[in-house]
C-alpha cells in the first residue's frame, strides 16, 4: 500500500487515482479510465500548474517572500493557486469573469484570495481577464503573473506529474489519451509526456462548441461555431502551452451530450462531476470507438460537480440556457 502520511499539504496535490468507469467501458466495449483530478486539495486538475508556476517564479527569483501571485482564470487556476499561495505564505489576486460559477467564486473568498470580477469579454478586449490580470501583476509591487496560457510550466506539471502517473498506472496498456483544452496544458503535457514513453499511443482533443481547436487539428484552421456554458474550456487560439503538442485527431461535442454523460456518470456510478468532465468522458468513448473493441482510453475528471450545483447541476439553470431536454 502507497504511504498515507503526506509531510505537507503541497505533497497532496497529485498522485491522484484512474478509476475505470464502468458505463462508458460497457457502451463501447473498451477499458475506460478517468484521472480523478477532484481529488487535487484545490479540487481541480489546476492545482498542478499552480505549484508548478509558483515554484518555477520561486526558482528563478521572480517570487520573493510576503509577495503577492496573480493570475486571470475561468476560476479553478485561481483556486490552485490560492491554495498554494496560502500554504507558502503568499498573497492572491484573481481576476475572474463575472460569469462564472458562483461557488468557484465563495471558494476564492473562502481561501482569502483578493477577487476581481470582470465582464466575459472576447482575448482582444484590453479589458479581458487575461490582461486585465497582467496589468493588476504589473501595477501592485513584490508581484508576479503566472501567467497560465503562454507560461510552459502549466504543461510541464503534466509532463512530469499526470502523464508518469497515467503511465505508472498502465503502462503499454494503454492505447489512447483525450480531454479539452483551456490553457491546452494538460493535453499537451499528458500528450508529450505519454509519446515519450510510447509512439503508439492516439492523442486526441475533445473540444466543445464555439472553441476554436478542433477546426484547427482537423482543417488547419482556427474557427469556431456555436456555444458552450462548459467553465474553464474552449479556447480559440494556439496557446503558448499548445504549440508542439502532439494531437493525432480531434472530436466535437455538445453540451446536450456532455450533459448525459456526467447525469450517467451519477447515476450509474455515484461520480458527480463538472461538465468539461462530461466533455472528456464523451470524448473518451469517441476515442474507444476509434480504436476499437478492447482499447484502453484515459481521460481526465477535472473538477466535481458540486463547484456547479447552482449552474449545471441546476434544473431552473439549465432551463434558462434551453439546456433542460
Ligand atoms: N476543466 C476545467 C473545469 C478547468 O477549470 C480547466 C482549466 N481551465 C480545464 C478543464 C482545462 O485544463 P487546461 O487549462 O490544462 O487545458
Amino acid at each position: 500500500m502507497p504511504s498515507l502520511l503526506s509531510p505537507t499539504s503541497l505533497d497532496l496535490i497529485g498522485n491522484t487515482r484512474l478509476v475505470r468507469l464502468a458505463g462508458p467501458s460497457a457502451r463501447t466495449g473498451c477499458e475506460i479510465y478517468g484521472k480523478c483530478e477532484y481529488e487535487n486539495p484545490g479540487g481541480s486538475v489546476k492545482d498542478r500548474a499552480a505549484l508548478f508556476m509558483i515554484e518555477t517564479a520561486e526558482r528563478e527569483g521572480r517570487l520573493k517572500p510576503g509577495g503577492t501571485v496573480v493570475e486571470g482564470t475561468a476560476g479553478n487556476t485561481g483556486i490552485g493557486i490560492a491554495t498554494v499561495a496560502n500554504a507558502k505564505g503568499y498573497k492572491t489576486i484573481i481576476v475572474m469573469p463575472n460569469n462564472q460559477s458562483p461557488e468557484k467564486m465563495a471558494t476564492l473568498r473562502a481561501l482569502g484570495a483578493e477577487l476581481v470580477l470582470v465582464p466575459p469579454t472576447k482575448f482582444a478586449d484590453p479589458e479581458h481577464f487575461v490582461h486585465r490580470s497582467r496589468r493588476i501583476a504589473e501595477e501592485t509591487p513584490n508581484a508576479v503573473w503566472t501567467d497560465q496560457f503562454d507560461n510552459i510550466a502549466n504543461r510541464a506539471a503534466h509532463i512530469e506529474g499526470t502523464a508518469a502517473e497515467i503511465w505508472h498506472a498502465l503502462r503499454n496498456r494503454i492505447d489512447g489519451f483525450t480531454c479539452a483544452a483551456g490553457t491546452g496544458g494538460t493535453i499537451a503535457g499528458v500528450g508529450m509526456g505519454l509519446k515519450a514513453r510510447s509512439r503508439d499511443v492516439t492523442i486526441a482533443l475533445t473540444d466543445p462548441h464555439g472553441a476554436a481547436l478542433y477546426s484547427y487539428f482537423t482543417a488547419g484552421e482556427l474557427t469556431s461555431e456555436g456555444s458552450s456554458v462548459a467553465e474553464g474550456i474552449g479556447q480559440g487560439r494556439i496557446t503558448g502551452n499548445l504549440e508542439d503538442a502532439p494531437i493525432d485527431c480531434a472530436f466535437r461535442v455538445s453540451d446536450k451530450d456532455a450533459l448525459t454523460v456526467i447525469r450517467q456518470l451519477n447515476a450509474e456510478e455515484g461520480l458527480c462531476l463538472g461538465l468539461s468532465s462530461g466533455i472528456n468522458v464523451a470524448g473518451a468513448e469517441q476515442l474507444a470507438r476509434k480504436l476499437g473493441p478492447g482499447s484502453t482510453v484515459v481521460t481526465i475528471l477535472c473538477d466535481s460537480g458540486f463547484r456547479y450545483l447552482s449552474t449545471v447541476w441546476n434544473p431552473a439553470w439549465l432551463r434558462e440556457k434551453g439546456l433542460m431536454s
